[in-house]
This record gives structure tokens, sequence and C-alpha cells, in this order.
């Protein structure tokens, strides 16, 4: 590991100068284990960024994606298709809550965002309502990391850098740790919140506001969960004032929640939902946003015979490679029920096990819903907002791979993970935290 050179891949949100004094690198993964080359095996809590949801190196998707390398690596998709493209997103829609029945392909997070915020725009034209072009976000929120879905984010360091080039206000976040502090599921208070939308309508005007978009629970934010009822609030005050609700789902869709999509979950159904991550079980990157029948016919009607609706796409929209691995994918979430998994004893299991670390004088707050759960610990002064970071790393050292947001230690295991699995995390999360 000495001798390797880490000058010229710059890495992505990373200390550069930090890292490449003391590189912490893994060589293989398997299950919900990341092992070093020492042959040191690492608890992987995160599955790797919110992605690996039915675990690391599964052999079926591993295999699909050889298969389709030797048989249709890549086509044209411009005017051009092939079989697997249409089949996926048939199949893809399945899963997805009533009307939104189409997928734009693109392969990322971050383009699944940008692509919804185009085709909130285009709809918006559609329709003869082209001064909506404003777009509602919430603080803490995150979409990802160009520049739409900067704007539109909520995470200061992500647009100070660069400005926020497309229009954007933002709702007020609803961590209420005071309120709210240990709540198991969903917190009880907050709901009033959503009424901030009532505000920035009033304040733009709902004739300049294209659409809404939040997670519907902050990941990247640090897991700020929705309170009891805000969701269905936010919906219809979007329904009052004709605005397109989206729901980026990239870390909340398939089975983090306990279903499919959070938008089930919770019983609330957007417009548009954005996905990626688990959506190949982070193999082959691919993501998708998923549309509304109102909003893909208006853009489709609007448009003369013969002409392109949408002038958007990506030259690996729909990559072949990427659809086999989603195909592969999907059987095993089937076949296992991951999907629900998280709804069921397991989900149980986890909200008990952190919550049995409520203990300990470090933590301030525990929350979790499905198989997501942060740990919001009491940093002294000196690392206010840096204490997650600094607990994160001890983890690491510790054998658990959690994230460091802000205070926190966030945490979103594989989906397959095992009650003895949850023990063992949780022992040595306990050692850890004691120890700060
Ligand atoms: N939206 C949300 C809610 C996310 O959590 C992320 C990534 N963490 C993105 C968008 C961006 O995804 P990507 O990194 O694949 O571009």
């Amino acid at each position: 590991m000495s001798d390797l050179n880490t000058n010229a891949f710059w890495m992505p949100f990373t200390p550069n100068r930090t890292f490449k004094s003391s590189p912490r690198l893994v060589e293989r993964a398997e299950g919900i284990y990341l092992y070093e080359k020492s042959g040191r095996q690492i608890i992987d809590a995160t599955a790797g960024l919110w992605c690996s949801n039915a675990g690391h190196c599964r052999s079926e998707i591993a295999e699909a994606i050889h298969q389709q390398a030797k048989t249709l690596d890549y086509s044209s998709i411009f005017n051009f298709g092939h079989e697997l493209g249409f089949e996926y997103a048939e199949r893809l829609v399945q899963y997805t809550p009533e009307g939104l029945n189409h997928v734009f392909f693109g392969n990322s997070g971050s383009e699944a965002v940008e692509s919804a915020l185009k085709i909130a725009l285009q709809y918006q034209r559609a329709r003869g309502k082209g001064t909506r072009t404003m777009f509602i976000g919430r603080e803490k929120g995150y979409h990802g990391v160009n520049f739409g879905g900067i704007s539109v984010g909520g995470i200061a360091p992500n647009y100070q850098s660069f400005g926020q080039p497309v229009k954007a206000n933002h709702l007020r976040h609803t961590l209420d740790i005071e309120r709210n502090a240990f709540s198991k599921g969903l917190p009880e208070f907050g709901v009033e919140l959503a009424e901030d939308l009532e505000r920035l309508v009033a304040f733009h005007g709902a004739d300049q506001i294209a659409a809404v978009i939040v997670e519907p629970f902050s990941g990247a934010g640090g897991v700020i969960l929705p309170p009891k009822g805000y969701l269905k609030r936010l919906r219809e005050i979007c329904d009052q004032h004709d605005l397109l609700l989206i729901f980026d789902e990239v870390i909340s869709g398939w089975g983090r929640m306990g279903s499919p999509f959070a938008s089930e979950e919770f019983g609330v159904t957007p417009d548009m939902i954005t996905s990626a991550k688990g959506i190949t079980n982070a193999t082959v990157p691919l993501g998708a946003v998923f549309v509304h029948d109102k909003i893909y016919n208006a853009v489709m009607d609007a448009a003369p015979d013969g002409m392109v609706e949408f002038f958007h796409g990506y030259t690996y929209s729909a990559h072949p490679v990427a659809c086999a691995a989603g195909m592969a994918t999907l059987d095993i979430y089937e076949r296992e029920g991951l999907l629900t998994r998280a709804s069921g004893d397991i989900g149980k299991y986890w909200e008990e096990s952190l919550h049995s670390l409520a203990d300990l004088e470090q933590v301030i707050d525990i929350r979790n819903y499905g198989l997501v759960g942060a740990i919001e610990l009491r940093a002294p002064d000196s690392l206010k907002g840096k204490f997650g970071g600094k607990a994160s790393a001890l983890a690491w050292d510790a054998g658990v791979m959690a994230r460091g947001i802000g205070d926190a230690l966030c945490m979103s295991p594989p989906l397959i993970i095992e009650t003895h699995e949850i023990d063992r995390l949780m022992e040595t999360l306990r050692e850890v935290i004691s120890g700060l």
C-alpha cells in the first residue's frame, strides 16, 4: 500500500491531502462485509453509499453483467433501441405507485434529478404554463451534484463554491431533536412545518413554481425522517396550487424503508420519483425517473408528430449492461423478499438494537425507520458539526463502516443483514461511542 501513487486520482467529496497521508482502502466485498488487503473484515453498515441493498458481490448479478457484455455491450439509443431496455422499463414500473408508468433512464442519481427537473419545466411549458420555472427544495436536502441538483438541494457546501444557477428556494428542514428525541419510526412532532410551502407559494406566486422536490427522508442531510403527516400535507398543498411534487427516492427506494418505494410506505403519491443506487444493487451505474401519465401525455401531446418530444438524453440511457444488472437485481429482491424485509421482524430488531445504545451519555438522539438509522452524538464545542466524522473514523478502526454526518453516525445496512450481525455491529458501536 505504501508504494501506491495516489496523486492522479482526484477523489470526490474527500479531503484529498488528508486521505493521501493515510489511505483507507478496501480490496473486496461479500455480503455485508468489506475486506482490506490484510484480510481485516469491516461491517458495511452503510451498504456502500446507501446502495448495495442486496449485499455485495452477488454472483447472479455478476453473471448477468458478464453475459450481457458478451451479447450486446452497447448500441446507440437515440432513434434505435434494444428489447432489454423496454422489457426492463416495463418491469420497473410494476413497482412504482399508480400512474407513474414511464421511465426515463440516466446513469446516476444526479442525472435522474436533472432529468426530472427538465421534465417538470417541459411539462409546464407543454400545458401553457411556461412562467413556472422555479423549484422548491428543502434545507439539508441532497439531490446530487449537477447544477440543478445543487440548486434545489439544501446542503450549503454543495453550492457555496458554485452558486445556484437554477431558480430555487427552500423549505425549512424538519430535524427537531428537542421535541422528537429517541422517537422510534416517524417523529410525532413537526407536521406543521409543511405549511412552510404555503409561505413560499405566497411569497413567489404559484405561477412561478414548477415543482417541489424533496427526499421522503433526507439521507445525506443526516437521516432526517418526515414527521407524521408531513409528506401528505405537502401533497395537499401541491394539489391546491397545481405544483408538481417530485420525490427523490435515490436512497429511500428499493426496500430501504420497508416498501419498494417510500411513497408507498408513507401512502403519498408524487408526480415523479427519481431513483438510482439500489436499482442495480450499485453494481453498474444507472439512474431513472419514474414519470406520471399526466406528465408524459402532456409532453407527448404538445409536440408535433414526428418531432422529438423531449430534447434530452444520455449516450448511456438504458445501457444494456446496466439494464441486465437491474433485471438480475430485481430477481434477487423478489426471490428474497428484500423490498419489504425492513418492515418485518428485522426492522423491529434493528430499531430495538439501535435504541439499546440510548443509555450512553454521549448519545442525545437515536432515530430510525425501516433499515436506516442515525445516532446523534453530544459533540464537544470544539468539534460541533464534525463529531460524526470523528466517530466514523474510530468505527472504521474498530471494524465498522458508518457514515459521519454533522454530529451523527448514520447507517443503512444491506437489507440482507441478520440479527447476529446487527448484534455485532451494536457491540462495536457501543465500544466506539463509549470511548469518545
Ligand atoms: N439524490 C439523493 C437523495 C441522493 O442521496 C443521492 C446520492 N447520495 C443523489 C441524488 C445523487 O446520486 P449520485 O451520486 O448517483 O449522482
